[in-house]
């Protein structure tokens, strides 16, 4: 499973990185970035992904 966030739309709020800390995280630009997309259970990484305010995360 791919995992990827669109920085374009990222806000940095946090919640996919609180929800799935292995997987996402703030980076220094405050974007949230993929550091191990096998890091939850696919069920968990689509939970982040439908919890994000802006749709950034995108699972192909
Ligand atoms: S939940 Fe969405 S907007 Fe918030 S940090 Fe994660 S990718 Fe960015």
């Amino acid at each position: 499973m791919a995992v990827k966030v669109d920085p374009n739309l990222c806000i940095g709020c946090g919640t996919c990185s609180t929800m799935c800390p292995k997987v996402f995280k703030i980076d220094e630009e405050g974007k949230s970035s993929v550091i191990d997309e096998n890091g939850d259970t696919p069920e968990n990484i689509k939970a982040a992904a439908d919890a994000c305010p802006t749709r950034a995360i995108l699972i192909e």
